[in-house]
């Protein structure tokens, strides 16, 4: 591409909306534009990425055996409302009716769809197993859509769909994305681990979670030398032993005015902030429970929402909280509460604690369960943090951030039963078919690889997933001999299918170097002064010396860097 003739505009000041590097670096480059919160345009130089990141993944399906077709975006409600997603997807689903009022939605995933077309295209063991796949618009009309093409409203989608006879076949199939996966994410060049995963609104029993290390990632991953990862919404807490007050106290209420946080509290009696366990009040789809956490601890949403299994999970408004309770908002506790009590396993160990009185001004001391309340369910409820012991071996856990951009289900039968989709074995017999799923997010991979490959110029694109692998600049464009070496440069690469910049506008080339560097092209060949000698300047966008030689040279250097 000549950038005489392209849209490719790029900006030099940090855009004002964008707060993390790719989001800044998209639109610095001129790779994207937003049209409204979370939809973008991709311009030239984005669209090019979003192929090239495409056709690494469809390499990969299409080498492990996955089927590509493609789906409409558009889609009935029916199978939807069958498999019940239509209401447990609540406001995230885009929804519309038609002209004669019927219900449709804009997919934000395509399981019951599948589904649905297996149904009626499969009917034999023998046609099993078989894994689809497409690449293809999704839309969810996500709470907070941020950080750019991050988490958009509006995003592509490689999702798959794997169906099999039996546990084992899924297994198989699991394992066999699971190795793509792990090629395609390579392949872009990112830095990534694997961890375990909550299978949330999707059901199913075992999945994982593929995750960029970053700092800007929204997910906290939980890790451990032994080889433990897990997605913090899904690590399971060991209990620990806290250190409270000995023998049998009794209970007593004592006055706690004008107290507001724990930390005033515990500032008043004294104690230690891990005496004292906060009663937190949620409201899990209109359902209300008093949940009880340390005082240290942090409430892990995912664990309550999925014991709960409720779609919207908040915590309960300061009405609900004063009528569950009977007093103003902060002396919760277990003894008397009007709704049921869920206890973290680790208060279950504790005695001789301290809760609200569900009194305004009141706490109680010296509480133990069983002898003063009785919970009605004690459970894994809290966040795990650094520090605490590994599930897997018992050493300290670390926590780092991470950016989800691809996740593997074992869904088992929740599609194929709910929409009757089986098949007749050896023997003639009906049976449901076992499925799995296989999302990875096309554009938030595009922003995961520049997060991870940027400096202060701008992107510093891996090879394989470059818009160009080439940036040629000719710096004076009056010049003829530097014309005519930048373009049958340009045009020996471009003849031997290398994707090449040439930047032909009439700019200095101090404009002309900012811009290649912000659009991060691997390889940068320029054509200045030493063109009437017969030499170009070679430079690694990566970082290296400057380089003098002829253009034949130069090029050997570039299909030995691109094969
Ligand atoms: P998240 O927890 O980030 O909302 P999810 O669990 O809802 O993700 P899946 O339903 O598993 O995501 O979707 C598969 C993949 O699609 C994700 O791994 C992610 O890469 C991508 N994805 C999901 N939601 C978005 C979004 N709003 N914008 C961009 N990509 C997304
Ligand atoms: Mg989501």
């Amino acid at each position: 591409m000549k950038m005489s003739k392209v849209l490719m505009p790029t900006l030099r000041e940090v855009p004002a909306e964008a707060e993390i590097k790719s989001h800044q670096l998209m639109l610095r480059a001129g790779m994207m534009r937003k049209v409204a919160a979370g939809v973008y345009s991709y311009l030239p130089l984005g669209l090019k990425v979003l192929k090239n990141v495409e056709n690494i993944i469809r390499k990969s399906m299409d080498s492990h055996d996955a089927c590509e077709l493609l789906m409409p975006a558009i889609l009935p409600a029916e199978t939807y409302q069958v498999s019940g997603r239509w209401d447990k997807f609540g406001p995230e689903m885009f929804r519309m009716k038609d002209r004669n009022s019927r219900d449709f939605c804009l997919g934000p995933t395509h399981e019951e769809v599948f589904t649905d077309l297996v149904k009626g295209e499969i009917h034999s063991y023998r046609a099993l197993p078989i894994t689809l796949y497409q690449i293809q618009t999704k839309y969810r009309d996500e709470r907070r859509p941020r950080f750019g093409v991050m988490r958009s409203r509006e995003f592509i989608m490689k999702d798959a769909y794997s169906f099999d006879r039996d546990a084992e076949g899924l297994d198989k199939s699991y394992k066999n994305m699971y190795d793509a996966y792990n090629e395609i994410f390579n392949n872009m060049g990112l830095d990534f681990i694997v961890v375990d995963a909550d299978s949330g609104a999707m059901g199913g029993s075992g999945s994982q979670e593929f995750m960029v290390k970053s700092e800007v990632g929204e997910d906290t991953i939980a890790y451990c030398e032994c080889g433990f990862a897990s997605n913090i919404e899904k690590a399971v807490c060991v209990p620990e032993e806290t250190a409270c007050p000995e023998g049998d106290l009794a209970v007593e209420k004592i006055h706690t005015p004008n107290i507001k946080t724990i930390e005033d509290l515990t500032n008043a009696l004294k104690i230690d902030e891990k005496v004292f366990v906060k009663t937190l009040i949620y409201n899990g789809d209109g359902k209300i429970v008093a949940v009880m956490l340390r005082g240290d601890r942090e409430l892990n949403e995912t664990k309550l929402q999925n014991y709960l299994g409720c779609t919207e999970l908040t915590m309960a408004d300061f009405a609900t909280v004063e009528e569950v309770t009977g007093a103003k908002v902060g002396f919760a506790g277990p003894i008397g509460i009007k709704c049921p009590v869920l206890m973290d396993s680790e208060v279950a160990l504790m005695k001789n604690y301290i809760v609200g009185a569900n009194e305004t001004d009141y706490h109680f001391i010296n509480v133990n369960k069983d002898r003063d309340f009785t919970p009605d369910d004690i459970l894994d409820l809290r966040t795990i943090v650094d520090g605490d012991k590994c599930p897997k071996c018992g050493k300290p856990i670390s926590t780092v951030q991470g950016i989800e951009v691809g996740h593997i289900f074992k869904l088992g039968t929740k599609y194929s039963e709910a929409l009757g989709c089986g098949y007749l074995d050896e023997n003639g017999k009906e049976q449901p078919m076992i499925m799995g799923c296989y999302g990875i997010g096309v554009n938030r991979c595009v922003a995961a690889v520049i997060e991870q490959h940027c400096d202060d110029n701008g992107i510093v694109w891996p090879m394989s997933v470059a818009p160009f692998k080439v940036s040629v600049v000719p710096v004076n464009v009056s010049d003829e001999t530097q014309m005519n070496m930048a373009e049958e440069i340009y045009n020996t690469l471009t003849a031997k299918g290398i994707d090449v910049l040439m930047d032909d506008r009439d700019e200095r080339a101090g404009v002309k170097f900012k811009d290649a560097d912000l659009m991060g092209a691997p390889i940068r060949i320029t054509v200045g002064k030493g063109a009437k000698d017969g030499l170009v300047e070679y430079k690694l966008r990566a970082g290296g010396d400057v380089l003098n030689m002829t253009p034949d040279e130069a090029l050997a250097k570039v299909y030995e860097l691109v094969k």
